[in-house]
């Protein structure tokens, strides 16, 4: 039995949330800033990993910025107490409104990701009057080796500008008056557990940033985006930043005067969320055993969507292991977190985690079939 979660209080909550561990929040945040601070590197949290306004306060109180896709993102950051000189703003499809409330709101960067976007910001800082800083987001060309939907950087991907048409960019770059170009971002996955895959991609950005020097561009901040995977199989393991920050301390080629940059998503919360639920019902299928959970899909959409593997305790039941198949009740067939999870004798009514699910677990939940939204609780306030 899992002895780390207040097993008596869960049962008097009712089934099924989300459950935050803000010890395990701290001490992550505490260690991506201190081992990023050695280096001098920059961190903008990934606000889409969850967008929790009580997991938002707790991040930006370390003073670290923000890296937003939406403006409904930069506005919940600002709300939280991220301040606007941190904050990037990356995404392939931004919304003429959403550039002009970002500049209004003098963010760190606008992180431009085609072309023509950079057309479109230039002609919204023209008529507000004011320059608009900007970095390019480029397609490198490194595979992430991670799965394809969350492999953002290899050729046809719709992310950034692709490596091949850098002239291009700049070009346009050079015509437009109301665009002050601060640097270039990348950002190739997530989940990306094998280290050489970020040895490759600092070996591409250096290439990107001789090609913009000749081409006369210069660059203030090279940021390269998120993605550092975490351990699934052991929820308690703090992601190994230090050998991360290290590595492109060391392959990355930085000039005097250039801030290297971080997007942390999934790195700094995906261990500090369990989605906590109640067995309904046991039944016995024609070959397997199915212990039905309250939570569904709807609530973590990880499993459907990326055969995401999280890992399910029991935390109520010390009997004899048995494997089941624990499926949620929304009326799809891949509404399933796990098959033949290995778990102490499982009743109607033990109480079941959910591990590692503080990331993209809560921030992409939904109503689908017209089911309510799961509420959060937090350790510090039971
Ligand atoms: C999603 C995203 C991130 C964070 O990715 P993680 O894998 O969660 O670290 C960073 N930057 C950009 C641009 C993103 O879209």
């Amino acid at each position: 039995m899992a002895t780390d979660f207040p097993a008596d209080k869960f049962k008097q909550y009712g089934t099924p949330f989300y459950y935050y561990d803000t010890d395990v929040l701290r001490k992550t945040v505490e260690t991506a800033s201190a081992e990023a601070g050695k280096h001098g590197f920059h961190l903008h949290y990934a606000v889409k990993a969850n967008a929790n306004p009580e997991i938002l306060r707790i991040i930006s109180s370390y003073g670290i910025g923000a890296d937003c896709v939406s403006w409904n993102e930069i506005q919940r950051a600002l709300d939280c107490g991220f301040s606007p000189g941190k904050i990037v703003f990356a995404g392939a499809g931004k919304s003429d409104y959403e550039i002009e409330n970002a500049l209004k709101a003098g963010i760190l960067c606008i992180n431009c990701e085609s072309v023509q976007e950079i057309g479109v910001i230039d002609s919204i800082a023209g008529r507000l009057g004011i320059k608009a800083d900007i970095a390019l987001r480029i397609n490198p060309y490194v595979d992430a080796h991670t799965h394809k939907h969350i492999t953002t950087a290899i050729e046809d991907s719709k992310f950034g500008i692709p490596m091949n048409h850098i002239n291009d960019a700049v070009a346009v770059l050079k015509e437009s008056g109301n665009i002050n170009m601060t640097g270039i971002h990348f950002h190739i996955g997530s989940q990306i557990t094998r280290l050489q895959v970020f040895k490759s991609l600092c070996a591409r950005i250096n290439e990107i940033s001789d090609q913009l020097a000749r081409l006369g561009v210069a660059l203030r901040i090279i940021n390269v985006g998120g993605g550092l995977g975490i351990d699934y199989h052991n929820p308690e393991t703090i992601p190994s930043f230090k050998e991360y920050f290290e590595l492109f301390k060391e392959l990355l080629k930085i000039y005097p005067g250039q801030e290297v940059h971080f997007e942390p998503g999934r790195s700094l919360v995906a261990q500090c969320g369990s989605l906590i639920s109640r067995v309904l019902y046991i039944k016995n299928g024609d070959t397997s055993t199915f212990a039905v959970i309250d939570a569904g899909m709807n609530d973590l959409i990880r499993p459907a969507l990326y055969q995401a593997y999280h890992k399910i305790e029991n935390i109520t039941s010390a009997g004899v292991r048995a494997f089941y198949n624990v499926v949620g009740p929304v009326c799809e067939s891949a509404d399933i977190f796990g098959k033949q999870v290995e778990l102490p004798e499982t009743a109607r009514g033990d109480i079941i985690a959910i591990r590692s699910v503080g990331a993209y677990g809560e921030s992409m939940a939904s109503r689908y079939n017209l089911r309510d939204l799961a509420p959060s609780y937090f350790s510090d306030r039971l």
